[in-house]
């Protein structure tokens, strides 16, 4: 973190000094017991975070890209195939597609709520595609209900891309819940985040559960009993160990991001230069990232970061346009909304223990900037 800082984009530190002496003990008790791969700290997270999910299996893995990776490769998901998913997300959504041997197959998003846009899916199916991605971006959840309405009709796997939506809800339902599988991170970062890389995938298919925890594990389920070949993507003991003691306080955090938005909603909503974000109705928005869009937003994100105010851009170039993606000749007329908000979308400072003070201060300084 800079010193100058007023209000960083995220605090890390002040979440570790709340719970320091459990998550100390709970690091220091992993080095005496010198179980370093696997053990207790990892098989009691995959059930507590199954658990939390209402899920009946969790499988702990490197991180959020190879939670999606393993749950590709264990669908079977390969060369020729397509995959559909959405214009606006981080490139793990998509470049796990690729690594797959598959073709991604991008949508707009939808002008309110910035998640994929339903009513344009269904153009993009082939005899090809093979199963849909969407993203519960920011922590709101996308139209589940609908999207799993449009596999069944088409036969096709959903999985849930929730590396930004732990516990996010839409119409009663869970995040992660609806899909055949779903992903979940732990970057630092995120809602649940480790002090390093992690990551999940939860299921309730059996067969689909055995497959992926194979696939994660060298294709193996027991020692040198390789029945395919498979990676090395592994929750670390060390992660699970702070994951366990952070996970009964996630909901408690949801909440105070979910307070913090509402707060600044209500402080940015009478500035007509900008657009607060919307909420689905029946749904529980876990507020990942705080995403306002902005007139002037390059001058706007320069004049904070003078006032020690650092604020970030997701993203600010969607998967489509980025040069890893020349190969598919896709132009920003594909993709209207997403190609026009990634000009003016703004992340705000998000993260449970922001202040009162601190969103004030954010808000006033936003005044300030449009006077
Ligand atoms: C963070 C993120 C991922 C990837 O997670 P890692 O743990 O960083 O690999 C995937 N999808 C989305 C939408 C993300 O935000």
């Amino acid at each position: 973190m800079q010193e100058n800082l007023i209000v960083p984009f995220v605090d890390l530190k002040s979440q570790y000094l709340s719970l320091k002496k459990e998550i100390d003990s709970a690091v220091l008790s992993v080095m005496e017991n010198a179980t370093f791969i696997g053990g207790q700290p990892v098989a009691s997270f995959e059930n507590n975070f199954a658990s939390a999910n209402g899920a009946k299996h969790c499988i702990g893995v490197g991180n959020g890209t190879d939670a999606l990776y393993i749950i590709l490769k264990s669908l079977g998901i390969s060369a020729g195939d397509e995959v559909i998913t959405v214009a606006n997300s981080w490139i793990s959504t998509s470049e796990t597609i690729s690594q797959c041997g598959a073709k991604p197959v991008f949508i707009d998003i939808e002008p309110e709520y910035y998640t994929i846009d339903v009513n344009r899916i269904e153009e993009k199916i082939t005899s090809k595609t093979k199963a849909i991605i969407p993203v519960h971006l920011y922590g709101q959840m996308a139209e589940i209900d609908k999207i799993s309405t449009l596999c069944k009709k088409h036969n096709l796997f959903l999985i849930e891309d929730c590396a930004q939506s732990h516990l996010a809800e839409y119409k009663g339902i869970k995040a992660g819940s609806t899909g055949i599988a779903s992903s979940f991170s732990f970057y630092p970062g995120k809602n649940l985040g480790a002090y390093g890389d992690g990551g999940a995938v939860i299921t309730n298919d059996d067969s689909l559960a055995t497959k992926m925890r194979m696939f994660a594990n060298h294709g193996a389920l027991e020692k040198h009993q390789h029945q395919i070949e498979g990676i090395n993507s592994r929750l670390d003991t060390i992660q699970a160990a702070i994951l366990n003691v952070k996970l009964p306080h996630l909901q408690k955090w949801n909440k105070q991001r979910l307070k913090n938005a509402l707060l600044y909603n209500q402080l940015l909503g009478d500035i007509s230069q900008i657009k607060t974000p919307k909420i689905r109705s029946e749904s529980m928005h876990i507020f990942h990232l705080y995403v306002i869009r902005a007139e002037r937003r390059n001058d706007l994100m320069n004049y904070l970061m003078e006032k020690g105010i650092q604020t970030q851009i997701h993203y600010p170039t969607i998967l489509p346009l980025l040069t890893s993606y020349n190969y598919l000749n896709l132009k920003a007329e594909d993709f209207p909304i997403a190609a026009a908000y990634q000009n003016s979308i703004l992340s705000l400072p998000m993260f449970p223990e922001l202040t009162e003070e601190q969103i004030n201060f954010v808000s006033e300084s936003i005044k300030a900037f449009y006077k």
